[in-house]
C-alpha cells in the first residue's frame, strides 16, 4: 500500500480562500479583522513563525501589527502592553510567540490576555472551554489536524485515535478535540513503555514530540491514518517530522508530509481564529 498524502498546503489554500471572503464581508459592514504579534527578543525560529503569521493575515486580507521588543523588555512592560491590546478594538486577536525570555512569566502572560482575544488558544479559559466542550478558541496545530482529517472525510466514531506527546499546546488539545469527535483516545508520552504495542492498534496516530523516527513503519496498522506535527532537522538539514515517512507511506492509508502538512495548517487554523473573533465582536 502507498499512503495517500493529506495535502495541508492545498488545504490551507481552500481554508484562506473562505477566511478572505469572510473578512471582506466583515470589512464591508466596517470592521476589518485585526491581529497582534508579540514578539520579544531575537529568537532565529521565532521571527520566521512571526513574519510568516504577518504575512499570512496580509495575503488573506487582516489587518496584522508585529509588536517587536528588546529581550530586555520588563514582565510589567509586557503585561502592560497586553492590556493595552485587550482594549483596543481595532485588535481581534493576540498573539505572543513563545519561548519568552526566561525572566518573563509566559503562563502568566498567556492568562493576562482576554479570552475573547486568545486565538492561540493557550489562555486557561480556551483550555477549560475544549474540556467541557464550550466554545472557545482551540489552539491551532490540533484544530488544524482535525481539519485534515475533516477534509478526507474521516469518521472518527468508534476509532481507536493514539496521540504521542501530551503538551499543552499539541498533545493534550489534541486528545480532547478526537475525544469529542467520538474516537477512542490513547495518548503516549516518554514514560510509555511500549510505544509501538500501542501505536500498532491505532486507527490514527498525530506524532508531535520533536524527534526523528518515533513512528516507524513496523509500528503502523496498515491503512491508519497518520498526521505528523513533528519539526525537526535531519541530517542534511532538511526540515523532517516524527515519521519515518519513505517507510510509513508504504504502510499507512493516509499520511501528511513535513514540510507541507501540519505547519501550514497550523497557520490557517490562526487565521480563522482571528477571523472568528472578529466575527463574535461583530454579532
Ligand atoms: P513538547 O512540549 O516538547 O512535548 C513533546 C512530547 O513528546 C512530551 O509530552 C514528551 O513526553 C513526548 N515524548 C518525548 N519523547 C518521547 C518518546 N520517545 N516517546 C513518546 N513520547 C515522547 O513539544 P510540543 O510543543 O508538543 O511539540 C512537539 C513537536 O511538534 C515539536 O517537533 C514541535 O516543533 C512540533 N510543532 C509543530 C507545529 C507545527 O505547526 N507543525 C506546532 C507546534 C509544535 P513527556 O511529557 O513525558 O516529556
Amino acid at each position: 500500500m502507498t499512503a495517500q498524502l493529506i495535502d495541508g498546503n492545498a488545504l490551507s489554500k481552500q481554508l484562506r480562500g473562505e477566511v478572505t471572503r469572510r473578512a471582506s464581508a466583515l470589512k464591508a459592514r466596517g470592521i476589518t479583522p485585526g491581529l497582534a504579534v508579540i514578539l520579544v527578543g531575537d529568537n532565529p525560529a521565532s521571527q520566521i513563525y512571526v513574519r510568516n503569521k504577518v504575512k499570512a493575515c496580509e495575503d488573506s486580507g487582516l489587518h496584522s501589527v508585529l509588536e517587536k521588543y528588546d529581550a530586555a523588555l520588563s514582565e510589567d512592560d509586557l503585561l502592560g502592553r497586553i492590556a493595552a491590546l485587550n482594549r483596543d478594538p481595532a485588535i481581534h486577536g493576540i498573539l505572543v510567540q513563545l519561548p519568552l525570555p526566561g525572566h518573563i512569566d509566559a503562563q502568566k502572560v498567556i492568562e493576562s490576555i482576554s479570552p475573547d482575544k486568545d486565538v492561540d488558544g493557550f489562555h486557561v479559559a480556551s483550555a477549560g472551554a475544549l474540556l467541557v466542550g464550550r466554545p472557545g478558541f482551540w489552539p491551532c496545530t490540533p484544530y488544524g489536524c482535525m481539519k485534515m482529517l475533516e477534509s478526507i472525510g474521516y469518521d472518527l466514531k468508534g476509532r481507536h485515535a493514539v496521540v504521542i506527546g501530551r503538551s499543552n499546546i499539541v498533545g493534550k488539545p489534541m486528545a480532547l478535540m478526537l475525544l469529542q469527535k467520538n474516537a477512542t483516545v490513547t495518548v503516549c508520552h516518554s514514560a510509555t513503555p511500549d510505544l509501538s504495542a500501542i501505536t500498532r492498534q491505532a486507527d490514527v496516530v498525530v506524532a508531535a514530540v520533536g524527534k526523528r523516527n518515533v513512528l516507524t513503519a513496523d509500528m503502523v496498522k496498515p491503512g491508519a491514518v497518520v498526521i505528523d506535527v513533528g519539526m525537526n532537522r535531519n541530517d542534511q538539514g532538511k526540515l523532517c517530522g516524527d515519521v519515518d515517512f519513505d517507510g510509513v507511506r508504504q504502510v499507512a492509508g493516509w499520511i501528511t508530509p513535513v514540510p507541507g502538512g501540519v505547519g501550514p495548517m497550523t497557520i490557517t487554523m490562526l487565521l480563522v481564529n482571528t477571523l472568528e473573533a472578529a466575527e463574535r465582536t461583530a454579532g
